[in-house]
């Protein structure tokens, strides 16, 4: 029997939210052009203003005005996309992510093979 699909909660929110973003910035140009920059540091400003929980949006908001996005390469992006989502999970009493295992985790599995990497998107 197939389960009854439901409005998301703040945690399946946030989960799936964080999947996208963090996809999103493993796939950004290695070298973006000015509006490619520009463009995703609005993005991420946009995004937190209307992100549908009240609460996360004001903090993240808040943690984007102190720290803006970097956004001046993939690699930058990933970073300050894994120091911003660490300083959420610091306050939700969540361990803290290794932002050395960045790639393993969203991009091209986990180095012991246990994850079906054909079905990934770097291979589509
Ligand atoms: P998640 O935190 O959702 O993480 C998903 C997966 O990402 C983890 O399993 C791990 O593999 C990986 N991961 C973890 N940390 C990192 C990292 N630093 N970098 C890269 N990958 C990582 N919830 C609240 O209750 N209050 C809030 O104020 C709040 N603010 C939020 C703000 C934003 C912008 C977002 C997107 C979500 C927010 N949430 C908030 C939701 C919260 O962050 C979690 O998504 C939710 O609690 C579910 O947690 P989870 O255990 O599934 O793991």
């Amino acid at each position: 029997s197939k389960e009854i699909e439901c409005p998301l909660n703040k945690s399946e929110l946030g989960n799936h939210t964080w999947g996208f973003l963090h996809t999103m910035a493993a796939y950004f140009p290695e070298q973006p052009c000015m509006e490619d920059q520009r463009d995703m540091a609005q993005f991420l400003r946009l995004f937190s203003r209307f992100y549908p929980c009240p609460t996360c949006a004001r903090d993240f908001s808040k943690l984007i005005d102190k720290e803006p996005p970097r956004t001046g390469s993939q690699n930058e992006l990933k970073h300050w996309l894994c120091w911003a989502h660490n300083q959420v999970n610091k306050k939700l009493g969540k361990p803290k992510f290794d932002c050395s295992k960045l790639d393993e985790r969203w991009k091209f599995g986990w180095k012991d093979g246990s994850c079906d990497i054909e079905k990934a998107l770097c291979f589509v």
